[in-house]
């Protein structure tokens, strides 16, 4: 998605509202297949000092996955501010800087640098999702399962485990 900063250029050191709508791909994060629920929305300011243009302002998405821990749908609405810079060529002095050329600058890779930056470690359906359990595979958010799991049976479990061991060692 290219927007047009020929009004930047222009109108040196104004700042100028912008808003676009910027369609992403798919994409794999961490093994996880992620993707938009609807296009991307970033708006904001932009300002042309010389050639160098910034931008800054809110990306606004939402992104669908599965939850890792009951595999349902997972949406994660993400809101995030953001400052950038583009040039025309590179500047040793300002290497996050993006390029551009003749008047318009490419807010695909921008804006999905900057989703990548902001995913958590685990997707999940919702915060406290209590997830399958480990023996009988039901979705432990609908209700607990006849599955005993007190801490008493896996001590005895740990126990057991430990004689077991004992056993092998000659
Ligand atoms: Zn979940
Ligand atoms: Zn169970």
């Amino acid at each position: 998605m290219l927007l047009s900063v020929q009004k930047a250029l222009q109108l040196q050191g104004e700042r100028l509202p912008f808003e676009a709508e910027v369609p992403l791909e798919p994409f794999e994060f961490c093994g996880d297949q992620l993707r938009f629920s609807s296009p991307v929305w970033v708006s904001g300011r932009m300002v042309g000092i010389e050639d160098r243009i910034e931008l800054e302002g809110e990306i606004k998405a939402e992104l669908l996955s599965t939850c890792v821990r009951c595999l349902k749908e997972a949406r994660l609405p993400l809101n995030i501010p953001f400052t950038e810079i583009y040039l025309r060529e590179e500047d040793p002095e300002e290497p996050d800087a993006f390029l551009y050329e003749a008047s318009a600058v490419d807010l695909d890779q921008m804006v999905l640098g900057n989703i990548v930056m902001n995913l958590p470690v685990q997707l999940l359906c919702k915060p406290d999702c209590k997830g399958l359990c480990p023996t009988c595979g039901k979705d432990l958010n609908l209700g607990p399962c006849d599955c005993d799991r007190s801490p008493v049976n896996e001590a005895f479990a740990a126990l057991r485990a430990l004689k077991l061991e004992d056993e092998d060692t000659p």
